[in-house]
């Protein structure tokens, strides 16, 4: 309460947090009285306490999150992916075009990124562009073509969803479904997310801060969908060398916070390939559960995101040198 609160104004305040069933501790300073309520959150933060007389500031203690969080499921969450485990012990990566172009680039990318060891397949048959004029996908066409090479490769995938309406549509082709950066706050569409049986890959906005990110996870949680991982990659800074700044911290401050897989993303957080690399060497230093890497048999034809697409080749020694990380932290790949 303010200083100058009188003993009516405070008597007020503890009289609506009675009525709504708050269990009420006054403490009394000499110039400052404190009320502590204990409760239900989402019952004591309907009412608006900052606009009540005499209060100065009503601070929530308990995160705005709650069963995403560290403190409501202690151990690590694994998630399955069409029988591929993600936050266990091994690492997980995911590979592939950024876009499904055609069957034999997705056929190329395919062969080599699990030729390599990669365990999941990623392609695009929606894209979000930030141009409206740029190709924006096949369409169900795309997601044909994944579950072909899902079949000749035996790699599960994961496709993005931009439109709750193409939800029931991707959801019964792929194994995981990705909400995009641009989409985080996207309450209806991670709402339609959590309403859907496939697990989800949930992408950091690029301009949302951590506990944003979580809340998000929380709207598809609460909606029933329990089978969430998250991605870094890449948060709007100042800086203009990298096309986002990979916020490697993040990882570790999430792994602390929720049970549920981080994942990193060296592709779009650098936008540069001989960046993908070493992002992906730091991403698992750091704690990360895996990494989604844009891989393209012949990027300078890429439709979407040749600068970041690393090579085949490349591909295979991003894996060897993952792989002497990931025993240095002690896990596998
Ligand atoms: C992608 O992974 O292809 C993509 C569009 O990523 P983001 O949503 O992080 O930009
Ligand atoms: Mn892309």
């Amino acid at each position: 309460m303010e200083s100058g609160a009188t003993r009516a104004d405070i008597e007020h305040v503890v009289t609506r947090l009675r009525d709504i069933g708050a269990e009420v501790h006054v403490s009394e300073g000499q110039s400052q009285t404190v009320i502590g309520a204990v409760g239900d959150r989402s019952t004591i933060q309907q009412l608006p306490w900052e606009a009540f007389q005499g209060v100065e500031r009503a601070v929530p203690v308990l995160k705005p999150y709650k069963f995403v969080s560290r403190d409501h499921h202690a151990t690590n969450t694994i998630v399955d992916v069409g029988g591929v485990s993600v936050g266990g012990q091994a690492v997980t990566v995911i590979a592939g075009p950024c876009a499904v172009e055609n069957r034999d680039q997705l056929f190329a990318a395919a062969a080599a990124i699990k030729d390599a060891g990669a365990t999941i397949l990623r392609g695009d048959a929606f894209k979000p562009r930030t141009s409206p004029y740029s190709f924006q996908g096949l369409g169900e066409k795309g997601l044909e073509l994944l579950a072909e090479a899902r079949e000749e490769f035996g790699l599960p995938f994961v496709a993005e969803v931009v439109d709750p309406r193409d939800m029931e549509l991707i959801s019964s082709y792929v194994d995981l479904v990705r909400i995009g950066t641009r989409n985080m706050a996207n309450f209806p569409l991670l709402a339609e997310v959590g309403r859907q049986p496939k697990p989800v890959l949930l992408k950091r906005g690029f301009t949302a801060t951590i506990e944003e990110w979580l809340n998000a996870a929380e709207y598809i949680y609460k909606e029933g969908n329990h089978a969430i991982i998250l991605c870094e990659r890449g948060i709007r800074t100042f800086e203009t060398q990298t096309r986002n700044t990979l916020d490697i911290s993040a990882v570790p401050v999430v792994k602390g916070l929720s049970h549920l897989p981080v994942i990193v993303d060296p592709s779009h957080s650098g936008g540069r390939r001989r960046l993908v690399i070493p992002l992906s060497l730091a991403g698992v230093a750091a704690g990360a559960d895996g990494l989604i890497i844009d891989v393209h048999p012949a990027p300078e034809t890429a439709l979407v995101d040749g600068a970041q697409a690393i090579l085949p080749d490349q591909f295979s020694l991003l894996m060897q040198q993952v792989g002497r990380v990931a025993a240095a932290v002690g896990r596998t790949i």
